[in-house]
């Protein structure tokens, strides 16, 4: 997949960012069902997750390919992925950033100013891979194209997530919270109309507002992915064209029945088409 990825964006610089912790305990504090189905049935250690058997077993090989490969990691104690991804990409100034993600969390994202960050959704595979731009998060999700960012991580917040175990506020949906948002123009001018009889917000849409105003308080900071992490990164995320020990890389290929996938990566590095 990263092979995959350099041939298409043809990146400088590369980081895969990681969960330290996959459930930080004070999102947890804030929303108690948050990722709550996720947690292992039986757990070896509290808070352990639940994760596919094949997974596991992988993830120490993916970080000894990566190593060898010079491809710098970075993870924040104590955050998830997405909260690396969100410091990274916010804080960068230079090069427009590319964050990819199967997780429709990280749209929140999206900017033009004033430094472009695009989302490569590969949630469906990278075949069916999408980029968005703030216009195609504002039209695909019907979210206000000034702030398509915010607005959706705004919808998420109302609508909730149940991958994620957000209930969202009871009785709206993903299209009503687009309707409110457009009308409204954002969260905050949202609950301001909830607040002020005058605002012609219709008595059912107030009463349900006013019901989850509590949840919207709680989960706001829980959707909201961190942007400032104190990320630790493996190296400096420039990508080399060869990679830091090429040797060592072909013998973790050969280690692990994966020659052809870091042949490819190889290639890719060095900027030929594979
Ligand atoms: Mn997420
Ligand atoms: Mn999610």
């Amino acid at each position: 997949m990263v092979a995959a990825l350099v041939d298409r964006h043809r990146p400088t610089r590369l980081v895969v960012c990681l969960d330290l912790d996959w459930r930080p305990q004070w999102r947890v504090d804030l929303v108690p069902t948050y990722k709550t189905h996720r947690l292992a049935a039986a757990p070896s250690f509290p808070g352990e997750e639940e994760v596919p058997d094949d997974l596991t077993p992988q993830v120490d090989k993916i970080m000894a390919v990566l190593a060898a490969a010079g491809i710098a990691t970075g993870g924040a104690k104590g955050f998830e992925a997405d909260d690396v991804l969100g410091t990274l990409a916010t804080q960068e100034s230079v090069d427009e950033v590319v964050v990819v993600s199967g997780d429709r969390d990280l749209l929140q994202l999206v900017a033009d100013e004033p430094n472009p960050i695009r989302v490569y959704y590969v949630g469906r595979g990278l075949a069916k891979a999408e980029l968005y731009d703030p216009a195609m998060v504002a039209e695909r999700y019907g979210v206000p194209a000034d702030r398509a960012g915010e607005g959706y991580a705004e919808l998420a917040t109302l609508r909730g997530d149940s991958s994620d175990g957000l209930p969202g506020v009871a009785g709206v949906g993903e299209k009503t919270a687009s309707t409110l948002l457009l009308r409204y123009g954002s969260l905050d001018a949202l609950r301001r109309a909830v607040d002020d009889p005058a605002s012609g917000l219709a008595k059912g849409m107030r009463a349900k507002l006013e019901a989850g105003a509590e949840y919207l308080d709680r989960a706001t900071p829980v959707v909201r992915v961190a942007r400032d992490a104190e990320v630790i990164m493996s190296k400096t995320d420039e990508l080399p064209a060869t990679p830091a020990d090429e040797v060592a890389l072909k013998d973790l290929g050969t280690k692990y029945n994966a020659e052809n996938a870091v042949a490819r990566l190889i290639a890719a590095m060095a900027g030929q088409q594979s």
